[in-house]
């Protein structure tokens, strides 16, 4: 058990003003392996003071420079490439091959792409008579989640740096040790004091004091919609620009001339990675009836095979949560092929990987984020039918769709109310923007369109 008692806060390890501490429990075995302080309104005070005052001297400083700070920073996570997959995997519980390619592959990748945006990007442009300047946005307030905790983290951090602006984030109670880490590599790249922030703590002590500071210029959240709504009701009452990165109920839409067995299998493996407390997983499998019957058969025997191999739920609150939704799911009628609410573990927050066959789409499994590895199987009638019950919750994160031809499956794919679509098993893209329609969010993330939200701009006419 470590105890931490530092924040970094303007490019220094302080104590938190206040003495309460969070303490960080492996959900594995359920035994707490450190603890860090639960900084307060003080600790979020000084974090933007700090980051304030950095402003003007990073949001001049040339791009070219700011992008080496981020190519160094990619190579420090690089260097730290196994102490945060091993980090990830002692405070979130993932497999430790999935904490290697995915919780600490995924953020170098982002890091590297946005040193490179740094370099490229057209910061000044001209139309017409006027010049115009891409300028910072100001001082970031990012609140983030525990299911990708270092990804998410970047996914702001990056972008906004690139752009010029200031950070301070709040990272998840349950994942704060990955944060710390991050900030190391931060102050490791020889980026200026105060330029990033790290303030731990709880969501509705930290968090909220982050979303409700007049220092804040723009608040970036990724969370739980209820939690979206409230402090994006907050930061846009006092005229901050929101990004929002909410839930998901994504529609893996599995057409006549596709391979059935491969759409199924990357399906299955889609909901499980990660035991399902992934935003952008694809919940619900649409079929069609004529093959209804094999494609269910098909998923219960994947997700059976899965057995040990999927980490726990990341607290017991979570798991109590998704089994809430399983026997939801049988009171309501769907039919259970595989897994159910009982774990084979004594010790470690596991849920079996479960499968829900005659899921109809007005049931709450197949309308609400469960975030756990539950995956509904729903049958359609035809196409119509197929992008009625996709385009019928009221998120609109991600999606997939299977077709024995390309063009038909971007077809339909048009026609989805989603701000993703994997075509044919298309693998993700660290690039494309990502985000949601409809309850899903607002903005979006990675690539350039994910740099474009840590701008603003000004026209000068000659
Ligand atoms: P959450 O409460 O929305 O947590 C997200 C972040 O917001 C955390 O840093 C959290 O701090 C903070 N927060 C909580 N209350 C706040 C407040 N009043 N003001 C400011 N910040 C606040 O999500 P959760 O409770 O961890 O998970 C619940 C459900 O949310 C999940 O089952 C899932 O459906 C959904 N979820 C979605 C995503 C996604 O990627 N879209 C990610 C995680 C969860 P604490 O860590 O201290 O709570
Ligand atoms: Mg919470």
């Amino acid at each position: 058990m470590k105890a931490h008692d530092g924040m970094y806060i303007d490019g220094a390890w302080r104590p938190a003003a206040g003495p309460d501490v969070i303490e960080v429990v492996n959900p594995a075995d359920e035994r707490v392996i450190a603890t860090v302080p639960a900084g307060t309104v003080e600790d979020v005070d000084a974090a933007v003071r700090a980051a304030r005052a950095a402003l003007p001297g990073w949001a001049a400083t040339p791009p070219a420079e700011r992008a080496a700070r981020l190519a160094a920073l990619r190579d420090g996570l690089v260097a730290r490439r196994d102490e945060i997959a091993e980090t990830v995997t002692a405070e979130l519980g993932s497999p430790l091959k999935l904490s290697q390619t995915v919780h600490a592959g995924v953020p170098i990748a982002v890091t590297g792409s946005y040193a490179e945006l740094a370099a490229t990007y057209a910061f000044e442009e001209r139309t017409g008579n006027s010049t115009v300047f891409h300028e910072p946005v100001g001082v970031v307030g990012a609140i983030t989640p525990w299911n990708y905790p270092l990804h998410q983290i970047v996914a702001k951090t990056a972008p906004a740096l690139a752009a010029g602006c200031t950070v301070v984030v709040k990272p998840a109670e349950d994942t704060p040790l990955v944060a710390r880490l991050f900030a190391r590599a931060v102050h490791e790249a020889g980026i200026p004091a105060g330029v990033f922030n790290l303030v731990t703590g709880l969501g509705p002590v930290a968090g909220q004091a982050l979303a409700e500071h007049p220092g804040v210029d723009l608040l970036s959240f990724t969370g739980s919609t209820a939690v979206g709504r409230r402090i994006g009701a907050i930061a846009t009452g006092m005229v901050k620009k929101v990004a929002l990165e909410l839930g998901g109920k994504s529609a893996n839409v599995i057409l006549p001339g596709a391979d059935l067995a491969r759409a199924v299998n990357v399906g299955v493996a889609n909901v499980m990675s990660n035991s399902g407390q992934t935003c952008s997983a694809w919940t619900r499998m649409l079929v069609h009836r004529d093959q209804y019957d094999e494609a269910v058969e098909l998923a219960a025997a994947a997700a059976a095979k899965y057995g040990d191999r999927i980490g726990p739920l990341v607290n017991a609150g979570q798991r109590e949560r998704v089994r809430g939704y399983i026997e939801k799911g049988v009171a309501e009628g769907a039919r259970l092929v595989a897994g159910g609410p009982d774990s084979p573990h004594e010790r470690g927050y596991h849920v079996s990987p479960t499968v829900f066959a005659d899921v109809t789409p007005e049931m709450t499994i197949a309308q609400e984020e469960i975030f756990g590895p539950v995956l509904s199987v729903l049958r359609y009638a035809d196409e119509e039918d197929a992008l009625r019950i996709a385009n019928g919750t009221v998120y609109g994160l991600a999606g997939a769709v299977w077709a024995g031809d390309e063009a038909e499956a971007v077809a339909f794919a048009r026609h989805m109310e989603t701000g993703q679509v994997d075509i044919n098993g298309g693998r993700f893209n660290p690039l494309a923007p990502f985000g949601g329609y409809k309850q899903s969010g607002v903005g979006r993330e990675l690539g350039a369109h994910g740099l474009t939200e840590y701008l603003q701009t000004k026209s000068l006419q000659f």
